[in-house]
């Protein structure tokens, strides 16, 4: 039977009703009670390491659930985390970096709903995740939610309330699970490297939404607190520089200044193509800036803060940028 280890982070699945509302107040242990059958998939045990609202997470908590996971890596068969939903496609793009090459399943879950309500969908993610920990096929990070494993690079929250609240982005869901079964609907990875871990982010990643009317004096505030800015544009993604508010020239600026910037989309699915007109072309061929092409904005984020923890220097960050990692980017 495999052994696994239930890492609780905290989050809506370990949450009850408190005087200020709902916060995490289950153990793991308690967790796990909710779900006798779970002794038939394998040996759990179960390890608090956080009891937080996932609004709470930071990044210095990614590298130690890194950190957590590289000491227990021999001693179980995969890794089950619960984590509060609203960040968790972070955390999940976050571990996809700081572990490289593993060869065992490290599935995060939750819910939207509390374990411990009559009515919930922790039950069935959690048994979902331990039924697809134990399939043998899925090697890396995962997010199994509402009956599908969705990459970790790959995920994003896209509904606030229902129960279908994680959606794979620019990418397929990676296997959907029943109550009996796990259908892969993409080859699970087999790396053939040891595992590697990494410890290190380096937190100064911007991410800057644009809106109409939105004055380009930002960029330089960004670029003295800030190693890089990954700016949401609109559509396949562009700069404005038309009449009083020119993006362009503080971009400039900002470049100069050693800082890195990236091209990304408000547009959920289907990515940045910036070189298709004029208002992204202009940026891209002027000055050092990247595109996200097809990867998510938590992807994008995380794998930023990933490099930039090893190197400043542009043509590194972009080559290690456009390097696929986990299906993370599939264009350039
Ligand atoms: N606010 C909660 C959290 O992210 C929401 C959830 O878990 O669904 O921790």
């Amino acid at each position: 039977m495999k052994k696994l280890l239930l890492l609780a982070t905290g989050g809506t699945i370990a949450s009850k009703k408190m005087e200020n509302g709902l916060s995490p107040q289950l153990s793991s242990e308690e967790i796990l009670s909710y779900l006798p059958e779970g002794a038939r998939f394998a040996n759990i045990e179960t390890r608090q390491i956080l009891n937080i609202d996932s609004t709470n997470i930071q990044p210095e908590d990614w590298t130690f659930i890194a950190e957590v996971i590289q000491k227990s890596y021999e001693d179980y068969d995969g890794f089950i985390i619960t984590h509060g939903t609203d960040t968790m496609a972070y955390t999940a793009a976050a571990l996809s970096y700081l572990i490289q090459n593993p060869g065992k399943p490290i599935v995060l879950t939750g819910s939207q709903k509390p374990i411990s309500d009559d009515i919930t969908d922790a039950r069935k993610n959690l048994a979902d995740s331990l039924r697809f920990a134990c399939e043998g096929q899925a090697a890396g990070v995962y997010i199994v939610f509402d009956g599908k494993a969705i990459l970790g690079t790959r995920a994003r929250k896209v509904r606030s309330k229902s129960y279908s609240a994680f959606e794979s982005i620019n990418y397929p869901a990676a296997a959907f699970i029943d109550g009996r079964r796990v259908i892969h609907y993409t080859a699970g990875a087999s790396p053939k490297e040891e595992p590697a871990f990494s410890l290190h982010l380096n937190p100064r990643v911007f991410l800057l939404k644009l809106i109409p009317g939105m004055e380009p004096d930002i960029l330089d505030y960004i670029s003295d607190q800030y190693d890089a800015v990954i700016i949401e544009s609109y559509g396949v993604g562009g700069i404005p520089f038309y009449g009083k508010r020119n993006f362009l020239e503080r971009l400039k600026s900002l470049t100069q200044k050693g800082k890195i910037a990236v091209i990304a989309t408000q547009v959920m699915l289907e990515g940045s193509d910036a070189e298709i007109y004029e208002v992204g072309n202009q940026a891209l061929q002027q000055y050092n800036v990247l595109q996200a092409y097809d990867m998510t904005v938590e992807a994008a984020v995380v794998k930023l803060m990933w490099i930039m923890a090893e190197t400043r220097d542009y043509e590194t960050v972009r080559e290690k940028f456009y390097t696929c990692i986990h299906n993370d980017i599939l264009t350039e």
